[in-house]
């Protein structure tokens, strides 16, 4: 667990001061030397933020920004080439905006033909830059990701440098608040977090801290589905064509990562605050209205549908949070979107957002380790690879990711992430696959959604009981099954849909623990009723879709 008053102020090297790398580079000074430096500042490819906590006291004069575009970050998981496309290209739109006004980026790019061991890490990167430049000081803001965290200090103690990793202000809560909310608790409940970020930031709430509209939430509201005649008044959604720079790093990309999965010729993220800042209007504008009330709903064929796909854009930093729901409060009081609408909106951001960071931090590195249902232990479906499968929802939701590195939230958790959680995926295999698939993707992020939320693999400390539904769900929530050549209500025989054959089975193979479970007491005695014969034809069959769509 890290909390903000340690991570202001850390320096994760004993303390040398302002103790110079090395004696022996002292004795024998080089030109390169000279360039001796005061603050060299880190900035990953998540960090893409000007007012970032990196950048107080920055003396242009003085101090160096630091960004490397290193192999193992595009290799740790076998990343989608798209995302690549994005952080990369990000990442050097950002220096030009730094170095446009008068700052010195110290950028290492990867070349298109492999460099040497150098752009192999962070690392090894940093350890070569700072024998160039002999900061006094390494800065960091918090990294997104345990592992780089801990690779950053583990380096910055090999060179004998002090590392100084400041808090990440980008967020609503700090990192020592939401410990302090946490201890103590049983249950970690969302709602709660929830309730009380809406009273501290006094967001959509009365003079008294009452929430408007008299509630805190609008769930019943916002679960609708478009029934048969599908998605009205959807609006194109700004795409951003590539630029010169945006498409040197796709070659870049086509030259080195080729073999990795998805495309990158779809491209159409913003990679510029500019961008970011005209997808947000446009989603406040065309898509806000009807957030709420279709959060839940699918559509084959659509891409956002009214989601906002800011997510990409937040967790590089190119946008701030507090605009973002700024945004759509003012929009409400406008009177351009109605209350329920908003509030699901805002519960995304200032509720889930915040929340799993928290989860995240909290729990790390222990977390990663969770596995609760045992038996979950397969790879992800070849599927998850391809979109080869004749399961209509699985195939559209990957065929999106493939082409954009995205798919909404109904998708990741409905879908994709109920067919692997009823497979019996290994939790972490599944965070890793999907690290690698969304442009969205940053461990802390990740973690908490894939391996708790959707995989149930923390027990259930994010979610009181599985997300575990059969096709009868999807069914309702989308137009797959009338495409599909299985049956939802069907879980035996060569027309049964597999997400219903592997409910049962799955509710079946954790009956004991669920039956525990007062959320879950309705599941486990629909299960009952089904006769023992059944229940092993369910079990076999299961075991054949789970054998077919797993073996290498
Ligand atoms: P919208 O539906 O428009 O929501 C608005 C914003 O709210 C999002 O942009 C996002 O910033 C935030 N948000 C909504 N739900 C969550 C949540 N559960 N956790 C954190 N933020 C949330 N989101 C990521 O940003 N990165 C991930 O790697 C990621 N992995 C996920 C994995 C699974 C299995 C699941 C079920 C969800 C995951 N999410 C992740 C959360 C959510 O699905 C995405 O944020 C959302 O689909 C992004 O699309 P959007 O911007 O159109 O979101």
């Amino acid at each position: 667990m890290l909390t903000d008053a340690v991570s202001l102020t850390r320096s994760d090297v004993p303390m040398v001061g302002s103790k110079s790398p090395s004696t022996s580079t002292r004795k024998q000074p080089t030109a390169v030397e000279a360039s001796a430096v005061r603050h060299l500042v880190l900035v990953l490819g998540d960090q893409l933020d000007e007012r970032s906590a990196a950048f107080d006291q920055f003396d242009p004069k003085a101090d160096v920004v630091w960004m490397a575009e290193v192999v193992e970050e595009a290799t740790h998981v076998w990343c989608h080439q798209l995302r690549l496309v994005s952080f990369f290209s990000a990442m050097r739109h950002f220096r030009d905006r730094l170095t446009a006004g008068g700052w010195t980026v110290d950028y290492h790019e990867l070349q298109q033909t492999a460099a040497g061991p150098e752009e192999s890490s962070f690392a090894s990167r940093l350890r070569a830059s700072v024998h160039r430049h002999r900061p006094q000081r390494l800065i960091v803001v918090q990294p997104g990701d345990f592992r780089v965290l801990n690779q950053l200090q583990q380096t910055a103690r090999d060179v004998q440098i002090p590392l100084e990793v400041r808090g990440d202000r980008h967020f609503y809560v700090p990192l020592g608040s939401f410990s302090r909310w946490a201890e103590g608790r049983k249950r970690l409940v969302l709602e709660h977090f929830y309730q009380e970020q809406r009273k501290t930031q006094r967001l959509l709430v009365d003079a008294a801290g009452k929430p408007l509209g008299g509630q805190w939430n609008f769930d019943t509201e916002n679960r609708g589905s478009f029934g048969k005649s599908g998605p009205t008044a959807l609006l194109g959604v700004p795409r951003f064509t590539p630029d010169a720079l945006t498409r040197d790093v796709q070659r870049l990309v086509a030259a080195r990562f080729a073999d990795h999965p998805g495309r990158s010729d779809e491209f159409d993220l913003p990679v510029r605050r500019e961008d970011a800042l005209e997808l947000l209007d446009d989603f406040i504008t065309h898509r806000l209205p009807w957030f709420g009330q279709y959060q839940d709903a699918m559509w084959s064929g659509t891409i956002e549908l009214y989601h906002s796909r800011l997510s990409h854009a937040l967790n590089l930093k190119l946008l701030n949070p507090r605009e973002v729901v700024g945004a759509a409060v003012t929009a409400y009081e406008a009177g351009h979107a109605s209350l329920p609408n908003v509030e699901g909106f805002v519960r995304q951001i200032v509720g889930w957002r915040e929340y799993v960071r928290g989860i995240y931090w909290q729990f790390m590195p222990e977390y990663e380790q969770r596995n609760a249902l045992q038996c979950a232990d397969l790879e992800v479906p070849k599927a998850f690879w391809t979109g080869d499968t004749e399961m209509a929802c699985v195939r559209d939701s990957m065929h999106l990711v493939l082409r954009k590195a995205y798919a909404h939230h109904i998708q990741r958790l409905m879908v994709l992430g109920l067919y692997a959680q009823l497979l019996g995926v290994h939790p972490l295999r599944f965070h890793r696959w999907h690290m690698a698939m969304y442009a969205d993707a940053i461990d802390w992020v990740s973690l908490p959604n894939t391996l708790g939320m959707s995989q149930h693999g923390d027990g259930g400390l994010m979610a009181t009981k599985p997300y575990c539904a059969s096709g009868k769900y999807v069914q309702r929530m989308s137009n797959y099954c009338s495409a599909c050549r299985f049956r939802p209500d069907q879980a035996t025989g060569e027309q049964a849909c597999p997400l219903t054959t592997l409910y049962w089975n799955f509710l079946d193979r954790h009956a004991e623990r669920f039956a525990r479970n007062p959320r879950m007491v309705m599941q486990v005695k629909n299960l009952n009723r089904l006769s023992s014969s059944d229940r092993t034809a369910i079990a076999r069959q299961a075991e054949q879709h789970r054998d077919r769509a797993t073996r290498p």
